[in-house]
């Protein structure tokens, strides 16, 4: 029955605002401007079209839900407001407003499917020098839920199928990931609806995903682990832990090591990803800026830069290894994006990605 009405509710749905009493003629549509944001979760990219005066507003998703069409009735494009606009945002391709026989319609593109529910079209009333307005708010990530287990979501589940490119780019390559902390290691501890958050289930989360995608290109890809547990042994010491993820990395002759890790501080407003280095080899810092400007491209997370450091991982592998932090379990908003049914798997796919534009550039 769910199913049914989610299909229904994919096809159609009404937006009713209030119309301007008798009014005959057609409203304009004076200009239409675009803009990623970050504070909303999922995060999203509105689009706000100025009206010269109120009008109707049909808003249907098509049947793969990867293109909203907004018709505004008894409207026209006005001026230059008409045209397409090119807002590679994440999920969100182009925004476009054309004259549609009698009506004015907007069309969001999207690369991925969307949730409707997670659509938002309302009117903003004329306000001072702010004109009438109709605000559409489409998620910039994919939302259509996946199917998940309990607890922390996102871990794996289908892979896209790989390109021809990323598969010449990935043959005989060696990758070790490394989910941060593990069994009796829970790492930084984070509390959603009053309930406790362990970054070891947030770092396997991501890992497990961008295992599959790699694989699922070609690569050769060693876990230190794959499930809830210590690499050494419980209750280890960090030496003799982290050592052994090093040994994993350093027996396989891994191209490269990534260690996955979350943030975490006293004080609740910071937020943001951080890439550690070593510069052991030539290679480090290539692979930290590479990594870390993949998640500045792909992902709406505040930047906390590229930095040097003498982590243990990075020190004592023999490869080229960064460690990234992907945000803070403290920040609520981090939290809720981490826990997602689709945080951890953006995650991922920018790492996956990250990692392409590395050997990309080093072959
Ligand atoms: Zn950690």
């Amino acid at each position: 029955m769910k199913k049914l009405l989610l299909f229904l509710t994919a096809l159609l749905t009404l937006f009713l605002l209030p119309m301007a009493a008798g009014s005959a003629s057609a409203a304009e549509v004076t200009a239409l401007r675009t803009a990623a944001r970050t504070d909303g979760n999922p995060p999203f990219v509105r689009t706000v079209l100025d009206l010269s005066s109120s009008v109707k507003a049909v808003a249907s998703l098509n049947k793969s839900r990867d293109t909203l069409k907004v018709s505004l009735k008894n409207s026209t494009p006005a001026g230059d407001a008409a045209g397409t606009y090119r807002v590679n945002r994440q999920n969100v391709d182009t925004v476009s407003l054309k004259k549609d026989g009698g009506d004015a319609l907007l069309t969001v593109k999207l690369k991925n499917p969307v949730a409707m529910d997670d659509i938002k079209v309302f009117a903003l009333k004329a306000n001072g020098s702010l004109p009438q307005r109709l605000v559409v708010d489409v998620p910039s990530v994919s939302t259509v839920k996946a199917q998940s287990s309990s607890g922390v979501k996102g871990s794996s589940s289908s892979v896209p199928a790989a390109s021809a490119s990323d598969k010449k780019v990935l043959k005989g390559k060696v990758i070790c990931l490394d989910p941060g902390h593990g069994g009796s290691d829970v790492g930084a501890i984070g509390t959603l609806n009053g309930q406790s958050v362990y970054e070891k289930d947030i770092t396997l989360a991501i890992s497990l995903p961008l295992r599959d995608m790699l694989r699922n290109a070609g690569a050769q890809v060693i876990m230190t682990r794959s499930t809830d547990k210590d690499v050494a042994r419980a209750y280890a010491g960090d030496a003799e832990e982290l050592q052994t993820r090093c040994d994993v990395a350093n027996k396989a002759d891994a191209d490269i090591f990534l260690s996955i890790h979350i943030d975490s501080f006293s004080n609740a407003n910071v937020d943001g990803t951080t890439a550690y280095y070593y510069p052991k080899s030539g290679r480090d810092l290539l692979l930290a800026q590479t990594l870390h400007q993949s998640m500045m491209v792909n992902m709406a997370i505040p930047d906390r830069g590229v930095r040097s450091n003498d982590l243990y991982v990075n020190v004592h592998t023999a490869m080229p290894s960064v460690l990234m932090e992907m945000g803070f379990i403290s920040n609520a908003h981090r939290l809720n994006m981490l826990t997602s049914s689709w945080g951890p798997k953006r995650i991922a796919e920018s790492m996956y990605q990250g990692i392409i534009d590395y050997f990309k550039q080093i072959d």
